[in-house]
C-alpha cells in the first residue's frame, strides 16, 4: 500500500507486521486469519486501531468493517482512536470515514442488530424486545410458578441460580447435567425439573416475542447455520475484527467461524493470561485453539515490549503471574523506568481502608494528576461501599463502573417497563411489573388480562376491551388510556417519554418517599432518550449496556468534569490510569470465598489481580485490610473476619513490593497483624481525629 502512512513509524515492528498483514498486495488485508496474542500493556488494542485505520486508508469501505469490542465504551473508545489516527492522512474525511464505522460494538449489540434485519428468515418477528438479566430471572420466576416448582419443591433453586444454570448450559454449548456437575453440583438432583422449566421457559419467550440476553448469540448463531443468509452474513463484512478474545464462549467463536469460514479477514487479539470471564462461560481455549480452524494456519503474531506500567509495577505484576499453572503469552519488559514499587498498605479495616485511598487520591491531584487519572478497583461492587461513603462526605465526584446500574432503580424500571409493554404489549414481566404498581390489581387480576391479551391476536384491543379490575378506577382508564396513546404513535418519540412521566407521577408519589429526587433521574432519562432515534433503539441499547450509577445518581457526568473512577476489576478490563488503588487483596476477597474453590477457579482469581495490576502506569496500591466484611458468616456469626494478605502475593514476592502499615497504633489489636511496621507515613494524623 503506497501511502504515507506516518502513523505506522510509531510501531515497533511485531505491531507493524500486525497492521499491515495482508495489505502488502493489491487487496485490502484480506489476508490469512491473524491471532495477536500478548500480555496486557502490549498494544494490542491500539495495534487493532492502527489495523482499522490502516484498512480504511487502504480504500476498505468502514460500512464493510465489523469490530467487536468487549463493552459499547470499548467500541467508542476505538472509533476515536481510528479517527485520530487515520486523520494523519485523511484529514477532515477521517471523521466521516470513522463515522461509517456503524458496525462496532458487542457481540450482543451487534446481534440485536443484525437480527432485526434477518428476524424473519429464522421465523422470529423483528419487533422482538429484551430482556435484561433481572427481566429474564423475573419470567423464569412467572414459569417457575406455573409449573408449580415453587410451591412442591421448597428447595428448589432460586430464580436466579436457574437463570445462571440456563445461561452455562447455552452459551458453553453444554447439556444441563455436564453443567450442573461441574459448576452447580448442589444442584444436581434437580436436572429433570429444571429440564422442563428450560423448556417452558424458552416456549414463553417464544410466545411473548422476547429475547434474553443468550438468545441475541444463540439466534445470531442459528442465523449463521441458515446458509442462505450465513452466505449473506458472511458477505456482508471484508473484515472481522475482535478484541479481548480470551473472554469469549464457545457461541462467540462458533459463530466467527460461521461468519468467516475460511478465516480470510477475520483478526482476533488477546491475552490468555487475562482471561476472567469463565464464569460467564467464556473459554480461553477460544484464543489457544484459533489457529488450528484454519488451513492454511493463521499468521500468529505476539508482542513483548509493555508501553503501559513503570518497570517495578510490572515487575510485580509478571511475578504474580509467573506463579500460574497454566499460560502460553510470555513476561513483557518495559522501558519505563521508575524507583517507585508498587505499595502494599495494610490497614486495620475497610473504613480505613476508605480514609487512605481518598488521602492519597487527593495527595495524587495536588502533585497533577487529575482524578480521572485514578482508579479504585474492586473485586466485587459491594467491596467500594465504605469508600463511596467517605468520597460522598468529602464531595469527591466519582463514576462507578460495573456496579449497580442508573437503570436498576425501581422508578426508571418502572417507566421503562411502560415503553417496552408499549413496544411489545406481550411482554408479561413487563405487564405484571406495570399493572402490580395499580393499586386494587391484584396478581390474580394482573394474570386474567394478561392471559386475554395472550390470547387475542391484537393484545392491545384485548387490553382496551378487557373489564377493569373492580377496585382499580382512574388509574386502570389513565393506564389503558397511555398504552393506547403511544401504541397509536399520538406522541411520537422522545417526547412520549414526558406523558409516562405524566402518568407514572401519581404512582412515584405514593411510593416512595424521596420523589423528588426519583424525579429528577426521570428527567435525566429523557434526555438520554432524546439521543435515540426510535423507541426501540433506545430500549434494545440501553438493556444491553446502561449508563453506569455515578455520585450524583444522574446518569453519565458532564464529559468536561473530573471524576475518580470507581470499578470492578472485571469491567476494568482493557483500561489504564496513573493511579490505582485495588481494594481488599486479601484472602476470601482475591480470591473469592464465593466460588467453589476449585483449581481452575483460583487460576482465574490469580488473573483478576494480574488484570488489576497491569492497568496502573505509574503508582499501584493493594490493600490489604486486617478485617474486613464477608457475606460468609463465621462460626461465632460475625461477618466481620480478620484477613490474611492474598495468597497471590507469597512471601517471596514480598520484595517486589514497598510495604506499608497503617496507621501504626500499638493500642490497636487489629493492627498487631499488620504486615509489618517498618515504613510509616502519617497522612492520617488529620483523618483519624475526624473519624474517631
Ligand atoms: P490490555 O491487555 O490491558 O488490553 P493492550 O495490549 O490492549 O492492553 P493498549 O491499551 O493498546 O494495550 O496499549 C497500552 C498503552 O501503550 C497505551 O497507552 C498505548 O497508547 C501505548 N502504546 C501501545 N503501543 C505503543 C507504541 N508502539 N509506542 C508507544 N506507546 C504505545
Ligand atoms: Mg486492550
Amino acid at each position: 500500500m503506497s501511502v504515507n502512512a506516518t502513523y505506522l513509524e510509531k510501531l515497533n515492528p511485531q505491531q507493524r507486521r500486525a497492521v499491515e498483514h495482508g495489505t502488502e498486495g493489491m487487496g485490502q488485508g484480506r489476508g490469512r486469519p491473524l491471532l495477536v496474542i500478548a500480555g496486557a500493556g502490549s498494544g494490542k488494542t491500539n495495534t487493532l486501531a492502527h489495523r482499522v485505520a490502516h484498512l480504511m486508508v487502504g480504500g476498505a469501505d468502514p460500512r464493510r468493517i465489523l469490530l467487536l469490542t468487549f463493552s459499547r465504551r470499548a467500541a467508542a473508545e476505538m472509533a476515536r482512536r481510528v479517527q485520530r489516527i487515520s486523520s494523519h492522512v485523511m484529514g477532515q474525511d477521517a471523521r466521516m470515514m470513522t463515522h461509517a464505522l456503524t458496525w462496532a460494538g458487542t457481540f450482543h449489540g451487534i446481534g440485536a442488530r443484525l437480527l432485526r434485519d434477518y428476524a424473519l428468515g429464522i421465523g422470529l418477528d423483528p419487533a422482538f424486545s429484551i430482556h435484561d438479566r433481572e427481566d429474564s430471572a423475573d419470567l423464569i420466576n412467572l414459569v417457575r410458578h406455573e409449573l408449580g416448582f415453587s410451591k412442591t419443591a421448597s428447595r428448589f433453586p432460586a430464580k436466579g441460580t436457574c437463570l445462571s444454570i440456563y445461561s452455562r448450559c447455552v452459551n458453553a454449548e453444554m447439556a444441563i447435567e455436564e453443567v450442573l456437575r461441574t459448576s452447580f453440583p448442589w444442584c444436581a438432583g434437580w436436572a429433570a425439573e429444571l429440564r422442563q422449566l428450560f423448556a417452558a421457559y424458552v416456549e414463553a419467550k417464544q410466545r411473548q416475542n422476547v429475547l434474553d440476553y443468550d438468545d441475541l448469540l444463540l439466534y445470531w448463531a442459528q442465523m449463521t447455520a441458515e446458509p442462505s443468509i450465513a452466505a449473506e452474513l458472511g458477505g456482508r463484512f471484508d473484515h472481522v475484527l475482535v478484541d479481548e478474545y480470551q473472554d469469549t464462549n464457545r457461541l462467540q467463536s462458533s459463530i466467527l467461524l460461521a461468519l468467516k469460514p475460511d478465516g480470510h479477514g477475520l483478526t482476533v487479539v488477546g491475552d490468555d493470561a487475562q482471561s476472567i470471564y469463565s464464569f460467564r462461560a467464556a473459554t480461553v481455549r477460544n484464543i489457544l485453539d484459533f489457529p488450528s480452524h484454519f488451513s492454511p494456519p493463521s499468521e500468529i503474531i505476539t508482542l513483548d515490549q509493555n508501553y503501559r506500567s513503570s518497570q517495578p509495577i510490572l515487575a510485580a505484576a509478571n511475578a504474580v503471574i509467573e506463579l500460574a499453572s497454566e499460560r502460553f503469552t510470555k513476561n513483557l519488559w518495559s522501558e519505563r523506568s521508575s524507583a517507585e514499587k508498587p505499595q502494599l498498605v495494610a490497614v486495620p479495616n475497610e473504613a480505613e481502608q476508605a480514609q487512605y485511598v481518598v488521602e492519597c487520591v487527593l495527595q495524587n491531584r495536588e502533585s497533577g494528576i487529575v482524578l480521572k487519572q485514578q482508579a479504585v478497583l474492586f473485586r466485587t461492587s459491594s467491596h467500594s461501599g465504605p469508600l463511596e461513603v467517605e468520597l460522598i462526605r468529602r464531595n469527591i465526584p466519582f463514576v462507578k463502573f460495573g456496579g449497580l446500574k442508573f437503570l436498576d432503580a425501581a422508578h426508571i424500571k418502572d417507566v421503562l417497563a411502560l415503553l417496552r409493554f408499549v413496544q411489545n404489549p406481550r411482554d408479561r414481566v413487563a405487564g405484571f411489573r406495570l399493572m402490580h404498581l395499580l393499586p386494587g390489581v391484584g396478581p390474580s387480576s394482573a394474570q386474567r388480562v394478561l392471559d386475554l391479551m395472550a390470547k387475542a391476536p391484537d393484545p392491545v384491543t384485548a387490553l382496551l376491551e378487557a373489564p377493569a379490575p373492580p377496585r382499580a378506577g382512574d388509574d386502570w382508564r389513565s393506564f389503558v388510556e397511555t398504552i393506547e396513546q403511544l401504541r397509536a404513535g399520538m406522541v411520537g418519540w422522545p417526547a412520549e417519554l414526558e406523558r409516562v412521566r405524566t402518568w407514572y407521577e401519581p404512582h412515584l408519589e405514593r411510593i416512595h418517599e424521596d420523589a423528588s429526587a426519583r424525579r429528577a433521574d426521570l428527567v435525566q432519562l429523557e434526555q438520554i432518550a432524546g439521543g435515540y432515534p426510535s423507541r426501540e433503539r433506545f430500549l434494545t441499547e440501553l438493556t444491553l449496556d446502561p449508563p453506569d450509577a455515578t455520585s450524583d445518581q444522574a446518569g453519565v457526568p458532564l464529559l468536561d468534569e473530573d471524576y475518580l473512577i470507581l470499578s470492578t476489576i472485571h469491567s476494568a478490563k482493557g483500561q489504564e490510569w496513573k493511579s490505582v488503588f485495588v481494594l481488599n487483596a486479601v484472602d476470601g476477597c482475591i480470591p473469592s470465598d464465593l466460588g467453589t474453590g476449585t483449581t481452575a477457579e483460583i487460576e482465574e482469581e490469580r488473573r483478576l489481580l494480574y488484570v488489576a495490576m497491569t492497568r496502573a502506569k505509574d503508582n499501584l496500591h493493594l490493600m490489604v485490610p486486617q478485617r474486613f466484611f464477608t457475606h460468609q458468616q463465621s462460626a461465632t456469626g460475625d461477618r466481620h473476619v480478620y484477613a490474611a494478605r492474598t495468597r497471590f502475593i507469597p512471601s517471596a514476592l514480598l520484595k517486589f513490593f514497598e510495604r506499608v502499615s497503617w496507621p501504626v497504633a500499638a493500642s490497636d489489636s487489629d493492627v498487631t497483624r499488620s504486615l509489618n511496621n517498618d515504613v510509616r507515613i502519617d497522612i492520617g494524623a488529620r483523618m483519624r481525629g475526624m473519624w474517631r
